[in-house]
């Protein structure tokens, strides 16, 4: 489905990414992992148009989607739920799952997805006319997947979805993201924690220094030796 070879990419002096390939195969859950400053983010933020590549191919379902920009790249099928959550904290809960439809024309069409997320997540629905700033981090990370599956993308990607939240909301989170790969749709999930990461995909990538070191299945790399003793607590 996602089809990246020898991709370079940086910020000004800074080599994020010296040359990685992947394949992200359509319906799996395929995970990045690697110690901060890796470029895990930097792989994301690429596929999405956010940083242009320097060089090599990035193939989504066969079109060229290299230095394409974001709307185009959303309007292929691909959603970025981004570190940090990123809500528009002045726009209410129903404003924000809007934004993720912006590319959408029809409001009928629109207003039935709106509706199954507020089905999949009633805290959402309760707080549909609440500025999105007052929510809670977990509640925050329901409105981002929900916002980012307004867009009714084939491939959602996932930056650091655990990063702050309570465990249990963690837990909730996982779930969730290993439902959207269960109801059919690609997930791409960048995660610090190895383990839950391992356990829960498909096939994994490990990155070191902007390179590719390591991939294989999610339970061939838990029992791989290095993984474990720099990844996992040995
Ligand atoms: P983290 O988990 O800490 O986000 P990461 O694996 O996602 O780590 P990236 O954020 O992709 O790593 O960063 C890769 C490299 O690119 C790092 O050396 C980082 O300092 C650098 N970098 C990231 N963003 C920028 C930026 N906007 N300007 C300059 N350098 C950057």
């Amino acid at each position: 489905m996602l089809e990246i070879r020898d991709m370079v990419c940086g910020y000004g002096g800074v080599t994020a990414l010296r040359g990685i390939s992947l394949e992200v195969k359509a319906g799996q859950l395929v995970a990045l992992i690697g110690a901060n400053g890796a470029g895990k983010s930097t792989t994301l933020r690429a596929i999405s148009g956010l940083v242009a590549p320097r060089s090599g191919s990035m193939l989504f379902e066969g079109k060229d989607i290299a230095g394409a920009r974001p709307p185009r790249v959303v309007a292929s099928g691909i959603a970025h739920c981004p570190e940090g959550r990123r809500v528009f904290p002045h726009m209410t809960v129903e404003e924000n799952l809007d934004m993720g439809a912006y590319l959408r024309t029809s409001a009928a069409e629109i207003a039935a997805d709106r509706d199954r997320i507020y089905a999949e997540f009633p805290r959402l629905a309760d707080r549909k006319r609440q500025a999105a700033g007052t929510l809670s981090g977990g509640e925050q990370q329901m409105l981002a997947i929900g916002r980012a599956l307004m867009s009714r993308p084939r491939l959602i990607m996932f930056d650091e979805p655990s990063l702050g939240l309570a465990p249990n909301i963690v837990e909730r989170t996982f779930a969730i993201i290993r439902g959207i790969r269960d109801a059919g749709t690609t997930v791409l999930l960048v995660e610090q924690n190895a383990f839950a990461a391992l356990d829960m995909c498909d096939h994994a990538y490990l990155l070191e220094a902007g390179r590719i070191v390591l991939s294989g299945p999610g339970a061939e790399m838990i029992e791989n030796e290095h993984v474990r003793k720099a990844y996992l607590g040995g």
